[in-house]
């Protein structure tokens, strides 16, 4: 059995513990202590990283392991491996886990608040590296309510409120019981304001999760709806991030005035009637194109030849079909090529330059395109082969 210290004090940074086993695995090493201030994960909140120092070793703690009564930590061995009995010092990386006390403490707040003017119970809790996420039963949500689920839960929090962590056989007055607990249940009251069962690790003090902010929400489905926030010395970094990202989208559209939204609409309405304005010349271009094809042409042998590069073969191709008056037209752009022959004979036009050089690409009898080093080359061989046919 592991004594957990974090269950009732969680600000506990160094303890010493015995060795009580040691498993090794294929990517490291699971060690298993008498007691333990590394929070094993559960409950939303993640496992606790830590290092394990003993004589002649070194365990760096990434993950951790209930079995029981017992937590196994797991991690990655440097030195010898432990025996039982050992002592050793267990330290916390401190930042991380406090920073994951204040965003689990906030969510208890947020979460008590939510309950208090909608009405609508916690039905899932996850804290990330960048933010945590609250899900809740409801029919609608708005920037409205999620203001004043704001004002309440930082309102709540401002007025000081004590954590305390106690135990009780009874779920009266319980915002959330656990269910993984049966007989006594460790219940974590925030002053008068919210008492409920949780197996994590919370601040002493209300005035810790300051400020709280909602980030975002959305529906996950038709009833349940994600609420994404962020409280304390993340939601500073948060909203600077976020607000960074802001003014620099409103330089880039080159405006000062919020809001960005319309903006950006204005923006979007600008370049649709640039691609209205592009889809009209295009097509007038498409017609010049086609009536300019045939005056460029010439005879190579029995047939009509048009050579022409000023276009690109994406565009080539919706611009020429069999109504131009010639029989061969080829299209090279850089070393892209299109050949069209209203004599069905690409294909064929094609695999003879295939047997003369190196000429990448396939087609059928209209139409064929590729790809080609020596452009030089393509174009005298063109010739030799359209004499050919
Ligand atoms: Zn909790």
């Amino acid at each position: 059995m592991t004594e957990r210290i974090y269950h009732y004090d969680s600000y506990v940074k160094r303890c010493e513990a015995k060795v009580l086993d040691v498993r090794r695995t294929d990517s490291g090493i699971e060690i298993l202590l008498d007691r333990t201030i590394l929070y094993p994960g559960g409950g939303g909140q993640p496992a606790d990283f830590g290092i394990i120092r003993g004589e002649g070793f070194e365990i760096g703690v990434i993950a951790s392991r209930e079995e029981g009564d017992d937590v196994w930590h797991i991690g990655s061995l440097k030195g010898k491996v432990p025996n039982r009995g050992e002592e050793v010092l267990v330290s916390l990386d401190w930042d991380r886990r406090y920073e994951n006390m204040v965003q689990h403490t906030a969510q208890h707040i947020l979460s008590a608040a939510i309950l208090k003017l909608r009405g609508a119970d916690t039905q899932g809790f996850q804290i990330f590296e960048e933010k945590s996420k609250i899900e809740i039963e409801l029919q609608d949500l708005s920037w409205k309510d999620i203001v004043e689920f704001e004002i309440e839960a930082n309102s709540q929090a401002k007025r000081c409120l004590e954590i305390k962590v106690d135990t009780t056989d009874t779920a009266k007055n319980l915002r959330k019981i656990s269910k993984k607990v049966l007989g006594e249940m460790r219940v974590i009251r925030i002053g008068d304001y919210d008492s409920t069962a949780c197996g994590g690790t919370h601040v002493k003090n209300s005035v810790e999760v300051l400020p709280i902010k909602i980030t975002n929400f959305y529906r996950k489905t038709s009833k349940i709806w994600r609420i994404e926030f962020v409280a304390g010395d993340r939601a500073i970094r948060t909203l600077n991030r976020f607000l960074e990202d802001y003014w620099k989208s409103m330089k880039t559209v080159g405006r000062k005035e919020p809001p960005l939204n319309e903006r950006i609409r204005e923006k979007i309405s600008e370049y649709e009637k640039m691609l209205d304005e592009e889809r009209v010349w295009r097509k007038k271009y498409g017609k010049l194109f086609r009536e300019y094809i045939p005056k460029i042409s010439h005879k190579v042998g029995k047939y009509t030849v048009a050579f022409y590069e000023g276009i690109s073969v994406k565009d080539a191709d919706k611009f020429v079909d069999e109504e131009i008056d010639v029989d061969f037209i080829v299209i090279i752009s850089e070393k892209t090529f299109a050949l069209y022959s209203r004599k069905k004979m690409a294909g064929k036009l094609l695999e003879c330059l295939k047997s003369k050089m190196n000429v990448r690409g396939g087609g059928g009898d209209f139409s064929a395109k590729g790809r080609v080093e020596d452009v030089e080359k393509f174009r005298e061989e063109i010739i030799n082969c359209i004499r050919e046919l």
